[in-house]
């Protein structure tokens, strides 16, 4: 249903008519994001300033309607889809690095800034941003914050959440808040904190510090052969028993990797049934000492091969194929559906045994590619939309792989968040007093359910409920 005249008009007015969409064929690339959800919009508007956004934010709220961010829509869970024809409000185009701060190691950007720029942005300082999202290429900072993303070297350096110092944000009643400073500890409730992860449905951020990491004098990145993959997943605990600290640890199994390979080229050997993805950084000595260790640990745990990139190059390659491994999929599958449960570190042998076996049931090939360091495991489930039943069969097999993460003690997301994707499964992790805890800090913010609602809550425990209808065409 079209929204009223008169609130696209106005939207146009401030912002410009080639920053708002409205008619159905412009909306058609807003129906999704990278998940498996779809629902189409009422409009999308392009703010440059955060007064842009406070404009939008009144405009819709007098009208009754509801409005979801976006960043580059490479989200998994629905995050950024309306679920009741909002207004999305696109950030793309607030997209500048507005300050470099070495000296502090920080740097101010906007929310709409793609990940792996503000790396290339503090490159030749010495500097680099530790969140990298395989994603990266695409994702924006602002999605980042809002999911708490992770990426590859997680295991060392810590989720987004660690990487955030202040947030500048606009609430659903207009007003603007500001969160933090360039430095840290400073009194009172880590707001900061809770916007991080709050999947978009509390604030609309408009402006974000980050912290910025030195680079490594050294690095070194591995890759550890199996023939078994619950060698590989053994692996991965053993290195932490033996207080080895690698940064990265990532783990492809055997029909992955053949995906990969034949897409990338990459070096990966086409008949293991695993491989693990190291990378260990530090002072040059300390790195020759780690990789020595980390060599034994993987024959004890039955490595078939222990490889070390020797150049730059050869390092480049092996994270080629694993950052490349999603676009690889695509070889077999025009569609899959990709899972984001986590487990403790011990559990993840047992936990690719259960993931093969509910595959097996439900007839599914299903392949691994995931940050085993963290135990987020990213099971990757093919389906076929033309065949009836067959995406409903991969999310009855996701929803299996996540109660069997809950299980051993894991939980149903890592990174993707809950979107409207997992909403249901939320109550699978936590009892009723926990989700009211949720939606009673999700009112304080948005107390009318205007912002990206129908997220993240089970039905009938979510603010849905009292939303007021929106004033649609007269
Ligand atoms: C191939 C591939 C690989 C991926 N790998 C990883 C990975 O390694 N680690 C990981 O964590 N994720 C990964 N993801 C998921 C995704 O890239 C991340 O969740 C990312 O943070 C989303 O950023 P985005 O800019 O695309 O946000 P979007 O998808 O546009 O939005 C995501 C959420 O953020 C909210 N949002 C966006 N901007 C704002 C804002 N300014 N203020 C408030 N809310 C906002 C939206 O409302 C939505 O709820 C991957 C996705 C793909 C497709």
């Amino acid at each position: 249903m079209p929204l009223t005249k008169t609130l696209i008009e106005q939207f146009e007015a401030q912002l410009g008519k080639g920053a708002v969409l409205w008619r159905p064929e412009d909306l058609t690339l807003y129906e999704y994001d990278g998940g498996v959800d779809k629902a189409r919009p009422a409009a999308v508007v392009f703010p440059r300033t955060t007064e842009d956004v406070v404009f939008i934010v009144l405009k819709a709220r007098e009208a009754r309607v509801p409005i979801v961010g976006r960043g580059a829509g490479t989200g998994l869970s629905g995050g950024s889809i309306p679920r009741d024809n909002g207004v999305v409000i696109s950030f793309s185009r607030m997209n500048r690095i507005l300050e470099i701060d070495i000296e502090n190691e920080r740097a101010i950007v906007q929310p709409g800034v793609v990940n792996l720029d503000v790396t290339q942005a503090v490159k030749s300082y010495g500097y680099f941003y530790a969140p990298d999202p395989s994603s990266a290429r695409a994702c924006t900072i602002g999605g980042n914050v809002a999911e708490n993303a992770g990426g590859p070297h997680t295991l060392a350096y810590g989720v987004t959440t660690n990487h955030v110092v202040s947030l500048e944000a606009v609430l659903p009643d207009g007003s603007v808040m500001r969160l933090g400073r360039k430095e840290l500890d400073l009194p009172g409730y880590d707001l900061t904190g809770l916007l991080t992860g709050s999947e978009g449905t509390m604030a609309l951020v408009t402006e974000i510090g980050l912290r910025l990491m030195r680079q490594p004098e050294a690095v070194k990145t591995m890759l550890a052969v199996y023939g078994a993959a619950e060698c590989a997943g053994d692996t991965v605990g053993e290195l932490t028993a033996r207080s080895l600290l690698p940064v990265a640890v990532e783990m492809l199994d055997g029909p992955m990797l053949r995906m990969v390979e034949e897409a990338t080229h990459a070096g990966y050997p086409m008949d293991a049934a695993a491989v693990l993805l190291i990378e260990v950084e530090g002072l040059k000595e300390e790195v020759e000492e780690q990789t020595a260790q980390i060599d034994k640990v993987c024959l004890h745990c039955g490595a078939t091969e222990f490889r070390i990139a020797k150049t730059e190059e050869e390092r480049a390659l092996l994270w080629k194929g694993r950052k490349n491994a999603f676009g690889a999929i695509g070889r077999i599958t025009p569609t899959y559906y990709v899972q984001d449960g986590v487990v403790p570190r011990t559990q993840i042998a047992p936990t690719l045994k259960a993931i093969a076996a509910i595959g097996e049931r439900r007839g599914i090939a299903i392949s691994n590619i995931f940050h085993a360091g963290d135990g987020n495991m990213h099971p990757i489930i093919p389906f076929d939309p033309r065949k009836e039943g067959d995406l409903r069969n991969a999310q009855l097999a996701g929803e299996e792989i996540l109660d069997f993460c809950i299980s051993v003690g894991g939980s149903i997301t890592g990174e993707h968040g809950v979107g409207m994707e997992k909403m249901e499964l939320m109550a699978h992790q936590f009892d009723d007093d926990s989700l009211d805890m949720i939606r009673r800090i999700k009112m304080a913010f948005d107390p009318h359910c205007s912002l990206n609602p129908g997220k993240v809550l089970p039905t009938g425990k979510g603010c849905l409920e009292i939303r007021q209808p929106a004033k649609m065409e007269l």
